[in-house]
């Protein structure tokens, strides 16, 4: 991407609920430009609509950033020459240009009710005419101002935008140009004095010194409407940012994915158990690649090749199979230390562990049962929960299965097994229990070990089992299994 600046990357998002899939995906390669080029990446946070944006959400974006890794060298709490980074505390710089650009005569006061502006737009509908302003305060006389103001109207500020047309070249659909039949006259400043997006995005990224602005394709439109800022602020042509707008990350049913669908909110992702490696993994590969088929790559990797040239400019759709996968892959990938540290605080939301010592330890004993089998980290509660609990109970669901002649059969051989076994460990479980039940009654495995899986773990599902019982003890496993038979 050409531009002979040092790159200065910018991540702006209004944070109007918890940062979704589309969000983090722009965030991601915003991020791994600025490092793939050395550049700096800018977080900035547009939260000029205060009806939307609270500052909890606020919280909560800059704390997934950080979750994500995503660290930013300038933006809210690193701070950075050109902040405050958050648009509710720069009020006075867009107050001042707008006024500078009424001066100059770029804007001008509109007095236009919201129901005069209505009834335009309808009749624009029936008209079958593109919506938007007419164009009626343009070049209102004194007489009239006058007469608006006595009539107690208050203005908002709007952009002239002139005849013609804007283009400029984006670096992913090549160059785009918007008719300003079509870009009408825009509103900069409302009644209240409150900027804009449109105003405060502009003045920032120029300010800030951006010099890449990549960003979701649903800000396509409104990039005629910033260099019309940039125009009015008097910006060189060699100072406008460059523009990258990335295609939609789409649902599965080919449905755009939005705010308002649960299943997008990172926050979601992170409850479930995904890991922020595993995050950033699947969407850098969501409408990106390194020119090859690869499903894995690394943070470092993805800072190495990341390019621009390299965006497809194609939606790309979420698959939610695979971003699973993938987190299987990254959870496989953990040392036993990261796993525990990532699993402890699950075990102890649901209630599982209160988070002993002597709990740790047991948790770090069973984890590695586990680590191949799960692919999100909330799975980690029901498989583990049998080691921990106080009173024992066998799975309603499963009661039946040990109840009848000959599971019972089974459960009082084991048990004799068992009892006898001086040395407690998985391969002197797994040896007795072969040769009684196995080799000399003739049993399946399946069916054996099903009854003794469900008298000592409580359940069908698992870690393995003779690890689970070498875990679990002798005394318990012998008590478990006495219960069983009195059921
Ligand atoms: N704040 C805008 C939003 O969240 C994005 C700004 C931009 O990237 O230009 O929709």
């Amino acid at each position: 991407m050409s531009t002979k600046r040092a790159v200065k990357v910018r991540f702006a998002p209004s944070p109007t609920g918890d940062l979704h899939v589309g969000n983090i995906r722009t965030a991601l390669f915003d991020w791994a430009y600025a490092r793939h080029t050395g550049g700096t990446f800018l977080f900035r946070i547009e939260d000029t609509d205060t009806t939307r944006v609270t500052d909890e959400y606020i919280q909560a974006a800059i704390e997934t950033l950080k979750w994500l890794g995503l660290q930013w060298d300038e933006g809210p709490e690193v701070g950075g020459a050109n902040g405050p980074y958050l648009q509710s505390q720069r009020l006075d710089i867009y107050a001042e240009w707008a006024q500078k650009f009424l001066t100059q005569g770029d804007a001008y006061h509109c007095y236009c009710s919201p129901d005069e502006l209505e009834a335009v737009r309808e009749g624009q509908r029936k008209a079958n005419v593109a919506p938007g302003y007419n164009g009626h305060c343009r070049d209102l006389t004194a007489e009239q101002i006058a007469a608006f103001k006595a009539q107690g109207r208050e203005a908002v500020v709007r952009m002239r935008m002139p005849d013609g047309s804007t283009t400029f070249t984006d670096e992913i659909r090549g160059d785009v140009t918007f008719d300003h039949k079509f870009v009408p006259d825009f509103v900069l400043v409302r009644a209240d004095g409150s900027p804009l997006y449109t105003l405060a995005v502009a003045i920032d990224d120029i300010l800030m010194g951006v010099t890449h602005v990549l960003r979701g394709e649903d800000l396509l439109s409104s990039t005629p409407r910033q260099i019309r800022v940039y125009q009015a602020m008097g910006v060189k042509l060699d100072d406008y940012p460059v523009f990258a707008h990335l295609p939609f990350v789409m649902g599965q049913d080919n449905a755009k994915l939005s705010k308002r669908n649960g299943e997008v909110s990172i926050a979601w992702y992170r409850e479930q158990g995904y890991l922020p490696e595993a995050i950033c993994n699947y969407l850098a590969l969501l409408g990106w690649s390194p020119g090859d088929d690869r499903e894995n790559i690394s943070m470092k990797e993805l800072t190495e090749l990341f390019t621009v040239e390299k965006v497809h400019s194609s939606p790309a759709r979420f698959d939610m199979k695979k971003l699973e996968a993938i987190n299987g892959d990254k959870i496989r990938a953990l040392s036993l230390e990261e796993f525990t540290t990532w699993t402890l605080p699950f075990l102890i939301k649901a209630n599982v562990i209160a988070g002993s010592a002597e709990e740790i330890e047991l948790v770090k004993q069973a984890l590695p049962l586990i680590q191949e089998r799960i692919v999100k980290l909330d799975e980690a509660p029901a498989l583990l929960r049998f080691l921990f609990v106080k009173e024992f109970a066998v799975d309603p669901d499963a009661v039946a299965k040990i109840s009848d002649d000959a599971a019972k059969d089974i459960l009082r051989r084991s048990k004799k097994e068992l009892e006898a076994l001086a040395a407690w460990n998985h391969e002197s479980i797994e040896g007795a229990l072969r040769t009684s039940l196995i080799e000399e009654l003739g049993l399946k495995p399946r069916i054996a070990f099903t009854a003794l899986r469900i008298a000592t773990t409580g359940s069908t599902i698992s870690p393995p089992l003779f690890e689970s019982m070498e875990l679990l003890g002798k005394e318990a496993c012998l008590t478990r299994i006495s219960a069983a038979l009195a059921l």
